[in-house]
């Protein structure tokens, strides 16, 4: 991913004529911080790279998980960046996280491991300088402990020092469903400005969990013509050509229910290949990273990919697709939904406000609609894909060169 993440920046750089040396520069991480945290005699490695702050404070979620890949973390530490400036956001972009399975750990060490967290980072954290907020492994009900403990050192009460908080802990109304009802406001917009019929329109989704699903609800209600004939979770994928309830799916999820399992008239089986294969209007990516490379890109039957998962399609694919005619909707403006939202939470809690989910989805829906907009028009005016022209309009807010 860092690799596929880096090339795409360079070449948005060099488009916007910034010298290799500043590019270079934007790449590396602004501040690591590295420490240790002991819990019941265990030694645990604790860390937080700042990649970029020029816009405003940085912002990242925090990670409780037992391999962290370094790479991984930076190249989403920079694709923070790359959205917060995209979505023209006033902040920065930042990941961190403990080294630990915290399958391992009671709620009492979970509690301790996320105070530690915060009293290891206070000084380089807060509403105007980081603010963290939950990824794997992390939640609100964290996220309200860690805002417990920076209130306890720094004496600071606007719980604006993370987001992802629970509602009745100064969260935001929508954050959960942010993601992928921002991936849908995207979605409109760009076909829309594409002049894509809607008409009967297919969609698949690879990863059934908060984003997929969050996005299939909302796309099925918004559209009544719109059908989900292939989904899948870890376990597979499986097909209905008359299209899937998502009530039920979700019941079934919730019930932990495996698709390798859903036993169902008119729904059958799909292997990996078959599933990437389907002729639907729109594959959306909900699950992980390095799905589509060089190798299996050419089995992709869609004509447009939505990546609302962080780095699905790689840069070599990308370019692949783009020469047979197959569109991307890059991460980047993709799934930014749930930064912006995170951005309303840090506006709310900083004004001692709670606004309706109304307000919150429009104002989120105006900065999507704009960031799509500008990356569909400069997209057209140079004639390059949606992805290079998102990295473009990007990488033009930010003060790249000295
Ligand atoms: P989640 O854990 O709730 O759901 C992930 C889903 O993917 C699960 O249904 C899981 O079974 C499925 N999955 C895992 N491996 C799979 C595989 N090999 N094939 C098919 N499905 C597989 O996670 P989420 O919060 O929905 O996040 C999904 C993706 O979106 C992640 O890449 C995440 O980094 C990215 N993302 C999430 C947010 C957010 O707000 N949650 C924001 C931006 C990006």
């Amino acid at each position: 991913m860092l690799d596929s993440v880096q090339s795409s920046v360079k070449k948005a750089g060099r488009r916007l004529n910034f010298k290799d040396k500043d590019i270079d520069g934007f790449l590396n991480i602004n501040k690591v911080h590295e420490f240790k945290i002991d819990l019941d005699n265990k030694k645990l490695d604790a860390f937080r790279m700042q990649h970029n702050n020029s816009r405003g404070p940085y912002k990242g979620g925090i990670r409780f998980h037992p391999n962290v890949d370094f790479d991984e973390v930076q190249a989403l530490a920079i694709l923070m960046t790359l959205k917060t400036s995209l979505s023209n956001i006033p902040m920065g972009g930042a990941k961190g996280g403990v080294v630990v399975d915290p399958k391992t750990l009671s709620d009492e060490q979970i509690e301790i491991l996320s105070r530690e967290y915060v009293r290891g980072l206070v000084d380089y954290i807060g509403p105007d300088k980081d603010v963290p907020a939950p990824d794997i492994n992390t939640n609100p009900k964290l996220m309200d402990i860690m805002v417990d403990e920076y209130s306890k050192l720094t004496g600071d009460d606007s719980k604006a020092s993370f987001t992802g908080k629970s509602l009745e802990n100064g969260g935001s109304e929508g954050r959960e469903a942010a993601t992928g009802q921002g991936g849908l406001y995207v979605l409109n917009k760009t076909r829309k400005l594409l002049e894509i019929d809607e008409a009967s329109t297919t969609f698949s989704v690879q990863g059934f969990g908060n984003v997929g699903a969050n996005f299939a609800d909302l796309a099925i209600k918004e559209h009544k013509d719109w059908k989900m004939v292939a989904v899948s979770d870890s376990s597979g994928a499986i097909y209905c050509e008359d299209g899937f309830s998502i009530t039920e799916l979700t019941v079934f999820k919730a019930n932990k229910g495996r698709f390798a399992d859903y036993n169902r008239t008119g729904v059958v089986s799909l292997t990996d290949k078959e599933f990437l294969e389907l002729d639907v209007s729109v594959l959306v990516f909900a699950a992980l990273g390095g799905v589509v490379n060089i190798e299996n890109q050419q089995v992709i039957g869609a004509k447009l990919l939505l990546e609302l998962a962080n780095g699905p399609v790689d840069s070599a694919a990308q370019k692949a697709l783009d020469d047979r005619g197959v569109r991307l909707i890059p991460d980047i403006l993709a799934n930014a939904g749930g930064v912006v939202v995170s951005y309303l939470e840090w506006l709310q809690n900083k004004s001692d406000e709670h606004w309706g989910i109304e307000k919150v989805n429009s104002k989120m829906k105006q900065l999507l609609h704009s960031a799509t907009t500008e990356v569909y028009e400069l997209a057209m005016k140079e004639q390059i894909s949606i992805k290079d022209s998102a990295y473009t309009v990007s990488l033009s807010r930010l003060a790249i060169e000295n």
